[in-house]
């Protein structure tokens, strides 16, 4: 796939900011129908963290809404915000997270510095923007640590205008429910597949797309969904498991025991797996990898995966919780290795934990009068079910400090979506649809 190498790189101040205008955008204005896809590095530690581009392409189709630009919600650490450069005003942001964030918090992160690819899709701007990547300081509050100028008319953009995006195959087609500026497209990118697994994958894929639409509020919003399948194999089967001495050169560069963990199954080859979609409508993106070994792994509007063990119809709904959802997990490991994220100061970005400190920001209103708070743990309740709502201790990995909204939850312990965790996906959902 051509791109165009990225000449210019505009530094600017660090100018704290905090929620965005969301006015209406008139989207034929300020966009074209192309998205624009900007491949950069993430370099750092947990001192530092720079962005370096390293190019841009134009993909001829704009996935996303065209009148829903502005992100709603104050989640991720990271957010992209597009600026027109001529009057400042706010045209589109997303908030997100990276693998960098968690590599950062490991005993590695700390000195170590280490380069990561990242990838972002924009809908193609016909003036000159800013495009400002923003991080949240130790007050939570987003700064701008570099804005691209970026001028439709420069050389590098008509260049990419002219190059054509390389389409390996053209993707299968799972479930087509029109319009993709009114679905939410989803891609599912089959990885582990050697040449001689094609029947399988395609098998594999229609049992993913419905893990994807099987679990409320997914089923309730079938209809909202087009589902896409890339199929496209690597060299050989299986997935690359260091602990287990497997090196398999995949599709996307997977494995397991991402930062020490034998089940977190993740891939840093964003080039990579954004080169394997290519051109096919992309609003979210899950990897399928073909093993049976239990693992999985996903990042707010970054990617979800996982793999084909016999889970995989519920974990593939919990990673879509953190990849669609920016959810928390709701449950409680002290011992992982990126536990340290939610520091209990401060009230965590994602809606579906809270360490009180801001609680009427998160579920107090939905909590039936007379709920204590915190509320005491109720351990008759089935597994299967959430019980009753409340502000129950133990979650975001921490056993103190940090509360959920229920005993059971998707984000615990695979039970079915809390209704604070429903109603984030159903926002999201209305935030690519509507
Ligand atoms: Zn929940």
């Amino acid at each position: 796939m051509k791109k165009m190498v990225l000449l210019i790189c505009v530094m600017s101040g660090l100018l704290t900011s905090g929620s965005l205008s969301a006015q209406n955008v008139k989207f034929k204005k300020y966009f074209e129908d192309y998205t624009l896809r900007i491949d950069y590095h993430r370099v750092g530690n947990r001192q530092q963290d720079t962005v370096k581009l390293v190019a841009i392409e134009r993909i001829p189709l704009w996935a996303g809404s065209l009148t829903r630009l502005i992100d709603p919600f104050d989640n991720g650490e990271y957010r992209v915000v597009v600026k027109d450069a001529a009057s400042g005003r706010d045209l589109y942001s997303r908030g997100y997270n990276t693998l960098f964030r968690e590599y950062r918090d490991t005993p590695q992160g700390r000195d170590s510095v280490a380069c990561y690819e990242e990838v972002l899709r924009l809908p193609w701007p016909k003036c000159k923007v800013d495009i400002c990547f923003q991080k949240r300081d130790s007050n939570q509050r987003y700064y701008t640590q570099y804005c691209y100028r970026f001028d439709p008319d420069s050389a590098l953009a008509e260049l990419a205008k002219v190059s054509k995006v390389k389409v390996v195959v053209p993707p299968v087609c799972l479930q087509n429910k029109g319009n993709s500026h009114k679905k939410m497209d989803v891609v599912i990118v089959p990885e582990g597949y050697g040449p001689a697994d094609t029947a399988k994958m395609m098998r594999d894929m229609r049992s993913f797309c419905d893990y994807l639409l099987g679990q409320e509020p997914f089923a309730s919003r079938r209809g909202d969904f087009n589902v896409w399948g890339v199929p496209l194999t690597g060299e050989a089967s299986g997935i690359t498991n260091p602990t287990k001495g497997i090196k398999v050169n995949s599709l996307v560069g997977s494995s397991y025991n991402t930062f020490g963990s034998d089940r977190y199954l993740m891939t840093s080859h964003l080039f990579q797996l954004h080169n394997a979609i290519g051109s096919t409508p992309c609003d979210h993106i899950i990897i399928m990898a073909n093993s049976t070994t239990y693992g999985g792994g996903a990042i707010y509007n970054f990617y979800a995966m996982s793999s084909l063990n016999e889970m995989a119809y519920m974990v593939l709904p919990h990673e879509l919780g953190h990849s669609i959802g920016g959810l928390a997990d709701e449950y409680v490991d002290e011992d992982l290795s990126y536990g340290d994220m939610h520091a209990l100061t401060f009230e965590p970005t994602e809606p579906n934990i809270t360490t009180l400190v801001d609680f009427d920001s998160k579920w107090a209103a939905m909590l039936p009068k007379g709920t204590p708070i915190p509320t005491p743990a109720d351990n008759s309740v089935s597994r299967r079910e959430n019980g009753p709502m409340g502000v129950y201790e133990g979650a975001g990995y921490h056993s103190k400090g940090i509360y959920r909204p229920v005993m059971h939850c998707m984000m615990r312990d695979y039970a079915p979506f809390c209704p604070v965790c429903a109603k984030r996906l159903n926002d999201i959902f209305d935030l690519y649809t509507k």
